[in-house]
């Protein structure tokens, strides 16, 4: 019989192990309390570091050039949902185009002198093409793996 019953916490009335609500002080079993005190904490804990990574990706743009967007992909990714947490989603998409982006434009200019140096005789732009080159693929490569986690389903 005493497997079929559970007790109150709030009174410490014995009630049928199915009931919905304590028949001495018609607490529910099926405790509010219990759902809503562990979201919170759930949340909390992950609130951190999808603030990180947020404002780390925005701080990237301003005194923390690259720093900022490495530290909100990190603490982005670390986060315990990072693709349903909004904060840890943007943080980690500003973060890496923040990143991308820019390089990207560079290895094209690079690219474009080095090959308007070139074609003008003057080999004195060479690098610029060769190194161009060598970021837009390090760039592209960054790119890849951000859509493959952008199109990657939520766990
Ligand atoms: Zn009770």
């Amino acid at each position: 019989m005493s497997k079929n019953a559970k007790y109150c916490e709030s009174c410490g009335g014995k009630n049928k192990a199915d009931a919905k609500f304590c028949d001495d002080c018609g607490k529910p079993f099926d405790k509010p309390e219990k759902t809503t005190g562990d979201k919170p904490s759930r949340v909390s804990e992950g609130v951190g570091l999808e603030v990180v990574s947020l404002i780390s990706s925005i701080l990237g743009f301003t005194c923390l050039p690259g720093i900022g967007f490495i530290i909100a992909i990190i603490t982005g990714l670390m986060s315990p949902t990072p693709k349903e947490n909004k904060y840890a989603k943007a943080g980690i998409t500003i973060g890496s185009l923040g990143l991308i982006i820019p390089v990207i434009i560079g290895s094209l200019v690079g690219i474009i002198f080095g090959i308007a140096e070139t074609v003008d005789g003057t080999d004195d732009l060479i690098w610029a093409l060769i190194v161009g080159i060598i970021f837009l693929i390090i760039a592209g490569v960054g790119l890849f793996f951000f859509i493959k986690w952008m199109r990657k389903p939520a766990a």
